[in-house]
Formats: C-alpha cells, sequence, structure tokens
C-alpha cells in the first residue's frame, strides 16, 4: 500500500476526526500500525512519519536479518536495489557507506546491512516498538492490535510488513527427522558445530550457495543436493562489470529493483502492469524472475567447497 493510496482512501468524517484527534493523545492508538522493522517495514514508515501520519511500528529492527541469516553472508542484490526507500531518498545505501567509510562494493556483507538498517532506523523511525503482535482483531473504525504481553493498540490502518519469517518449507519426507540432523536454512546463523561433519544441502538457491560456502568455511565437507544444474547470475567478475561495454550497457539499462532478467526486470519495476496481463503470462514471468540462481560470485567459492 502506498502512502498516497494510506492518504488517499475514503475521506474521513469530520466526528471521526476529532475522536482520532483525541486518540492520538493516547499511546494506544495511532492512525497507522506498521508491523515489522525490516527493509520495508522501516521505509514504510518513514515514508508515513515524513508525511506527518500518526505511526507506530512494531518489531525488531533488521530481526529476520539478524537472527535468520548466517553471518558472513553477503547480499545477492545489487547495491542499487538495495537501498531502503525513504520519502526523500537521502538514507541511501550510498550516503551510508560513504558516512562510516565503506566501500562501494557489490555482495555487500550483511553484517554492514544490518547497520545500515539500524542507521537507517534511527534516523528515520526513531520511535520503534520492538515488542511482537500476537493478534490482529478487527474493531471499531479500524483494528486492535493485541501485543505479545497483552497490552493492545488501535490503529484505523495497518500494513504488514513482516517478511519471510515462518515461510520455509520443509519437505514431508523430513517431517519425521529430527531438527538436529535436517535443519531449515534459516535456522542457523553460524555453522560452527558443524565442522568435521559431513553435510548436504539441498536446493539450489542464493541460500543453499551461501551455505554452502559458509559451511565450507566452518570446516564442514559438503555437497549440494539439487534438481537441476545452479543457475549463476552476475557477471563473471569485476573486470567484465567494469570494462565490457555489453554488460555496462545493460547494467545502465536495468531497473533500479533489478528482479527478475534483464529486460524482464523492467516490466517487474512496473507491477500495474503487470497485473494487468493474463495469469499465463504473469505466472512465466513470476517463475522467470524468480527462480533459484546463485550470484556467480559465490561460484568458485561452491565449487572449491564441492
Ligand atoms: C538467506 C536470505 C538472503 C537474502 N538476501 C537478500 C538480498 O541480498 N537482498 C534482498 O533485497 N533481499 C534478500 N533476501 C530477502 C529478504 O528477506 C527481503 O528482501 C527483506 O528482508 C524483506 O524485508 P521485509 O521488511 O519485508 O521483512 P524482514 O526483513 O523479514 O523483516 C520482518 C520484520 O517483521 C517483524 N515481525 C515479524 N513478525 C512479527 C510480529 N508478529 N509482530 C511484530 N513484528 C513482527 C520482524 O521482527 C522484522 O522486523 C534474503 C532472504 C534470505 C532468507
Amino acid at each position: 500500500m502506498s502512502v498516497a493510496e494510506l492518504q488517499g482512501v475514503e475521506p474521513v468524517p469530520m466526528r471521526t476526526r476529532v475522536r482520532s484527534a483525541m486518540r492520538a493523545a493516547a499511546p494506544t492508538a495511532c492512525h497507522v500500525a506498521v508491523i515489522g522493522a525490516g527493509p520495508y517495514g522501516l521505509a514504510i514508515a518513514a515514508h508515513l512519519n515524513a508525511a506527518g501520519i500518526e505511526t507506530r511500528v512494531f518489531g525488531e529492527a533488521m530481526g529476520f536479518w539478524r537472527k535468520h541469516m548466517p553471518r558472513g553472508m553477503k547480499l545477492r542484490s545489487a547495491w542499487r536495489a538495495s537501498h531502503i526507500a525513504d520519502h526523500a531518498a537521502e538514507l541511501t545505501l550510498d550516503h551510508f557507506a560513504e558516512t562510516h567509510g565503506l566501500e562501494h562494493v557489490e555482495n555487500f556483507p550483511i553484517e554492514h546491512f544490518i547497520a545500515y538498517g539500524e542507521w537507517f532506523r534511527r534516523k528515520a523511525v526513531p520511535h520503534l516498538d520492538a515488542r511482537r503482535i500476537e493478534r490482529i482483531e478487527s474493531a471499531t473504525h479500524g483494528f486492535k492490535l493485541v501485543l505479545a504481553d497483552g497490552e493492545s493498540v488501535h490503529a484505523r490502518r495497518v500494513v504488514i510488513a513482516m517478511g519471510l519469517a515462518n515461510q520455509e518449507f520443509r519437505p514431508a519426507e523430513f517431517a519425521n527427522v529430527p531438527s538436529e540432523l535436517a535443519s531449515h536454512s534459516s535456522a542457523h546463523v553460524d555453522f560452527a558445530r558443524f565442522r568435521g561433519r559431513r553435510v548436504a544441502v539441498i536446493g539450489r538457491g542464493q541460500s543453499a550457495c551461501e551455505s554452502a560456502v559458509l559451511l565450507a568455511e566452518a570446516g564442514a565437507e559438503v555437497e549440494i543436493i539439487s534438481r537441476g544444474e545452479i543457475i549463476w547470475i552476475g557477471p563473471e567478475n569485476l573486470d567484465i562489470r567494469r570494462h565490457d561495454l555489453r554488460w555496462r550497457a545493460r547494467e545502465a539499462l536495468a531497473s533500479t529493483g533489478a528482479v527478475g532478467p534483464f529486460p524482464l526486470d523492467r516490466l517487474v519495476d512496473m507491477p500495474g502492469i503487470v497485473r494487468l496481463l493474463p495469469s499465463g503470462l504473469r505466472d512465466w514471468i513470476s517463475i522467470r524472475s524468480l527462480r533459484p540462481a546463485g550470484a556467480i560470485s559465490t561460484r568458485t567459492e561452491v565449487s572449491r567447497s564441492g
């Protein structure tokens, strides 16, 4: 939901407006509640704060990145696609890197990206409530949000930005295998306990490739098992990125979102148009753009670890 939509939806009657203003004084009411303080939650909260809309934000800043992604990981998304949006486009990754003396590198280290998210939060979303929302109920003029400690908050609008947590897929074949033997990649922040063990990594996306590399670095013997060849994305090396004309032209023309191969990424950047396409074509675009793939920068390490 865009800020324009949030501002534009149904005119609020005067009496309700007065009541909203009264609620504004109470800490248990707000116009918009944002659930989630990852990159998307922080971005929407920053826009809402800038627009002067009374907003409360819940969740742990960059919590998913700190608790469910492995230390040592590098971002797969391109630099240009990794900025967190604020309304003035000031709190960019460029600005963060510049003020913190960090080099502009593709495959930005996760530790720096988490620090970027926290820096963004301090600047644009200073009043964050780290508590968990247990339940949302519909209520008069909006919603009642019940927090983990039992407190409740009333919000006229709710933006859900809870990310990928709890979406992990565990194939039925592993249903009865104890989690010490078969775990999902999101359960590991560090792979030290696998030192000296033989580990099979199942999958061929970035998580699988990155986990294989980090497992090998932690001293495990690793094998990747997948249904097909790994698809590698990105230029072979930095020299190609810098000097190859075809690659440079592609980079110049590519979308900022960088989801999907060029030129499909341009279309993916226009969801308003994509949603008008026949569903078969939309499915094809989704599969083509979101298929599992590994950043080419991990390829050498994967072959070394395999
Ligand atoms: C291994 C891995 C690597 C990835 N690499 C990249 C990458 O390089 N580039 C990229 O763009 N994307 C990457 N992604 C995808 C990434 O997860 C999303 O782009 C990004 O984190 C989505 O941001 P988000 O704000 O939607 O959610 P998240 O970052 O997942 O944040 C979710 C937020 O919701 C909060 N929350 C959840 N439930 C509740 C609740 N009940 N009450 C209150 N708060 C709650 C959490 O505390 C957290 O603050 C990767 C994902 C994985 C798994």
